[in-house]
C-alpha cells in the first residue's frame, strides 16, 4: 500500500474510533478542534487523490451511530449534519457560493446549541414521537426521556402531522451541579454539557433523564414549505406561535459584514448564555431558495456553521494544591502554566478529588488537556500520557489539613476526603462567608476576603459574631483601611438582614444536603425555625422531595447543641426566624395536604411541589387519613388506589395546571 492510501486508511480508522466514543459513548477523548482538524485531513487528502474514494469514509456519513437498548426508526426526511466553517473567508466562500446561484439573499443567523439533534412528532395536536438524529436515516426513539423535557409541548393547536426538529442539551448550572454530585459520589464525570445531554437522553430508566433538568430549542421545521410558509424566520414564528421554544438571539443579516458583526457581538456575550453554544449556523431564509440549492449526502447546501475557536487547551501542570470548603470537604485543585481559554487566561482548575486524580493518573509535571466551556470551572480533562517526564510520581492526596494540620477523614460510600475540625480556619471562614452570601443573607460588603481578615483578627468566630461587628468599629476601619461610609454601609446590610424571610437564614445555616430550594421547600413546609426543630425525621422526610439523606441531615443539625446555641444567639439579636410565603397565592391548595403520584406532563415533580409549597399546600410523599387532596399523573399506581379506598379527594394534572393558572403562578 503506498504510503498516501496508508494515511487515508489511518485518518478513517482513527475518526471512525472517535465517532464511536463521541456518538455512542458519550465519552471523547479528543478535543472537537483536534477531530475536526483530522476531518478536514483526510477531506484534503480525498480530494487530492478520488482514487482512495470510498462511500463509507467518515467524510460521506453523518456522524452519529444508532445505539442498541432503543427502537430504531427510520426518519421520514433524514436528518442532517452541517458544513463547518471557522474564519470570516469560509463564511464569505459560502454566501459567495449561495449568491453564484441565486443572486442576493437573507440570511438567518442563530446559535449553534451544543446538545443533540432532536425530532420531535405531532400528531392531531398530541405529542407522540421523539427520535435522535441517530445516522441521519435511522434513529433511536426516546420518546419516554424527551417527555421529561418540561418545556417541551405535550399539546399544540395545529392538528396535522407535525415533525419539528431542534436541540436538545443541559443548562450550565444543570451540568455543574450534575458533576458535582458524581463527583462527590466518587462517579466519572461528564466531559461537557453536550456529552452529559446526550448520555442523559439515552438513559433505559427515564426516571433519570427527568432528574437531569434538560432543555431545549427548535429550530427547523422540514415541512414548511408544504403549510404555505415562504421562509425559515416564519416557520420559526409559526413554531412559537405553536409553543415551541425558539431561541430569540437571531438575526436576519444580508451580507458578509452583518453576518460577521452579529457573529462577534454573540462571541462577547457567550459567557453570560445560560447554555454552551459551540458557534453560530448561518442559513438561507427564502425557502423556495433552500430547496433549490438542495442537499448534499452529508449537509444542506443552503447553511453552514461556524465554529467558535477551541475551548480546550494543552498546558503543564505546575502544581497540586487542597482547598478546604464549609463543610471541611477536601478538594485538590491544579495549578497550571497560564493558558488563555475560551477568551480568558487560566491558571487554576479544579481535579474535583482524590479518585478523580487517580483514574486519570494525574501527576505534578504532567502536560494535561484543560476543558472550559462559557461560565464552567475549567477543569483538567485528561493527561498527554505520551509527553510525561520519565521521573513524573504518582500524586499523594495528603492525609491531614493543609490548613489546620488535623488528620483528614473519609466517610464510606464518599469519594471527598473531610477536616472535621470544627474550629479550621478555612471551615470557619468558609461558613462565615457562605452566611453572608448573595443567595443565603445577602450581607453585602461582607465577602469572603473580609471575613478572613475579621476572622484573624478574633471579631468574627462564628456565624453570630456578625451582629457584634458594630461594636468594633475603629478596629474594623483600622483593620480593613475602610472608609466610616463603608462601614455604615456594612452595618446597614448586617442590620437589613435580620428582616430575612426564614428559607434564607436556612440556607445560610449551612445544613448538609440543603441547598437554597430545598431551604425553601423546608421552610414552607414548616414555617418557622422552632417548628423545623421539633419536626421529627418521619415528618421532613414525608416532605415531597425530601429523601431521607436530606431529612436526616436536617434531624442531625438540630440535634447539635453547638447548631442550637448558634440560633439562640442569632434569635437574640433579632434575626427572623418565621417564614412568610412570598405572595399569599390563596388556592384550592392552601393549607391542605397534597400528595403527588404518577408522571406529569407539562412538569417534574418538584417543580409541581414548589409551586404547590408557594400555595401554602403541605406536599407529603404517601397517602393517609391526613391527606386531603391527591393529584394523579399518568401511570399512578397503589398511591391513587389508595386514594380511592380511603375516599381522598383525586385531581389530575389538568386540575392542577388549572388552578396555577388562575392564581397567576404560570400562564397557559
Ligand atoms: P455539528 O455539531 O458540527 O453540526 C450539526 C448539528 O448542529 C446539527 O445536527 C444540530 O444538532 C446542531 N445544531 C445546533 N444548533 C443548530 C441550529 N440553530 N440550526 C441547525 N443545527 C443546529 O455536526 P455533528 O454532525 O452533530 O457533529 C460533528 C461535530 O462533532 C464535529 O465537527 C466535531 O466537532 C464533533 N465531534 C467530535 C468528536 C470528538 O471525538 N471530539 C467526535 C465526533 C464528532
Amino acid at each position: 500500500m503506498n504510503p498516501i492510501e496508508s494515511r487515508i486508511n489511518e485518518l478513517r480508522r482513527q475518526l471512525e474510533q472517535y465517532n464511536y466514543e463521541y456518538y455512542v459513548r458519550d465519552n471523547p477523548s479528543v478535543s472537537d478542534y483536534e477531530y475536526d482538524m483530522l476531518m478536514n485531513q483526510l477531506k484534503d487528502m480525498e480530494k487530492a487523490h478520488p482514487e482512495y474514494d470510498d462511500v463509507n469514509s467518515p467524510t460521506h456519513r453523518v456522524g452519529g451511530q444508532v445505539a442498541t437498548g432503543f427502537e430504531k426508526v427510520t426518519h421520514a426526511r433524514s436528518m442532517l449534519s452541517l458544513g463547518n466553517s471557522y474564519n470570516r473567508d469560509d463564511i464569505m466562500d459560502f454566501l459567495h457560493r449561495i449568491e453564484s446561484e441565486r443572486g442576493s439573499c437573507e440570511y438567518v443567523v442563530e446559535l449553534k446549541i451544543d446538545g443533540l439533534a432532536m425530532s420531535v412528532q405531532y400528531r392531531d395536536g398530541r405529542f407522540v414521537r421523539a427520535v435522535t438524529r441517530g445516522d441521519g436515516v435511522v434513529g433511536e426513539d426516546v420518546t419516554m426521556n424527551v417527555r421529561t423535557i418540561r418545556s417541551i409541548p405535550m399539546n399544540i393547536e395545529y392538528q396535522g402531522e407535525l415533525d419539528v426538529r431542534g436541540e436538545v442539551y443541559m443548562p450550565r448550572d444543570s451540568f455543574r451541579k450534575l458533576n458535582e454530585e458524581r463527583a462527590g459520589q466518587g462517579q466519572e464525570v461528564f466531559a461537557n454539557p453536550r456529552n452529559a445531554a446526550a448520555g442523559s437522553i439515552r438513559q433505559l430508566d427515564s426516571a433519570v433523564a427527568a432528574s437531569r433538568n434538560l432543555q431545549a430549542f427548535w429550530y427547523h421545521l422540514p415541512q414548511a414549505a408544504e403549510l404555505g410558509i415562504d421562509s425559515h424566520e416564519h416557520a420559526l414564528q409559526f413554531l412559537e406561535e405553536q409553543g415551541f421554544r425558539v431561541n430569540p438571539l437571531r438575526k436576519i443579516c444580508r451580507n458578509v459584514d452583518e453576518v460577521w458583526q452579529f457573529i462577534q457581538q454573540i462571541s462577547a456575550q457567550r459567557d453570560d448564555l445560560a447554555y454552551d453554544i459551540d458557534g453560530m449556523v448561518i442559513k438561507v431564509n427564502d425557502l423556495q431558495a433552500q430547496s433549490e440549492l438542495g442537499f448534499t449526502q452529508k449537509y444542506p447546501r443552503w447553511a453552514i456553521a461556524y465554529k467558535f475557536p477551541a475551548e480546550e487547551v494543552t498546558t503543564q501542570l505546575l502544581d497540586i494544591f487542597c482547598t478546604v470548603g464549609r463543610t471541611g470537604k477536601v478538594t485538590p485543585n491544579a495549578h497550571l502554566s497560564p493558558v488563555t481559554l475560551a477568551q480568558t487566561s487560566v491558571e487554576y482548575a479544579t481535579l474535583h478529588n482524590e479518585n478523580f486524580i487517580r483514574e486519570r493518573d494525574i501527576r505534578v509535571g504532567d502536560q494535561v488537556v484543560v476543558h472550559k466551556a462559557g461560565d464552567i470551572i475549567p477543569e483538567v480533562v485528561k493527561v498527554v500520557l505520551e509527553r510525561r517526564r520519565p521521573d513524573s510520581r504518582p500524586y499523594v492526596f495528603p492525609s491531614v489539613c493543609p490548613v489546620c494540620g488535623e488528620q483528614l477523614h473519609r466517610f464510606e460510600d464518599e469519594a471527598d476526603w473531610y477536616c472535621l475540625n470544627i474550629d479550621c480556619q478555612a471551615v470557619v471562614v468558609e461558613s462565615i462567608s457562605h452566611f453572608a452570601s448573595r443567595d443565603a443573607m445577602n450581607i453585602d460588603g461582607l465577602g469572603e476576603k473580609k471575613v478572613e481578615t475579621f476572622h484573624r483578627a478574633g471579631l468574627l468566630k462564628t456565624v453570630a459574631d456578625i451582629y457584634h461587628l458594630h461594636e468594633h468599629r475603629e478596629e474594623l476601619m483600622e483593620l480593613d483601611k475602610i472608609g466610616s461610609k463603608s462601614c455604615d454601609n456594612l452595618f446597614r446590610a448586617i442590620e437589613d438582614s435580620k428582616q430575612n424571610n426564614l428559607d434564607k437564614l436556612i440556607f445560610g445555616l449551612g445544613i448538609k444536603h440543603i441547598g437554597s430550594k430545598a431551604a425553601s421547600v423546608l421552610a414552607g413546609a414548616f414555617p418557622s425555625i422552632d417548628q423545623i426543630r421539633n419536626a421529627s425525621f418521619e415528618e421532613i422526610s414525608a416532605i415531597d422531595t425530601f429523601g431521607d439523606i436530606m431529612a436526616d441531615s436536617v434531624v442531625s443539625f438540630f440535634r447539635d447543641e453547638k447548631n442550637i446555641a448558634l440560633i439562640e444567639a442569632l434569635k437574640e439579636q433579632g434575626v427572623n426566624m418565621i417564614y412568610q410565603a412570598s405572595q399569599s397565592y390563596t388556592s384550592i391548595f392552601t393549607n391542605r395536604t397534597v400528595v403527588l403520584t404518577g408522571t406529569l406532563d407539562s412538569m417534574g415533580r418538584s417543580e409541581a411541589t414548589a409551586y404547590l409549597t408557594q400555595l401554602q399546600a403541605k406536599v407529603t410523599s404517601s397517602v393517609s387519613r391526613s391527606t386531603d387532596i391527591v393529584i394523579a399523573g399518568h401511570d399512578a399506581g397503589s398511591k391513587l388506589t389508595k386514594a380511592q379506598e380511603l375516599g381522598i379527594q383525586v385531581m389530575d394534572e389538568q386540575d392542577l395546571v388549572s388552578e396555577l393558572v388562575r392564581v397567576g403562578l404560570i400562564s397557559r
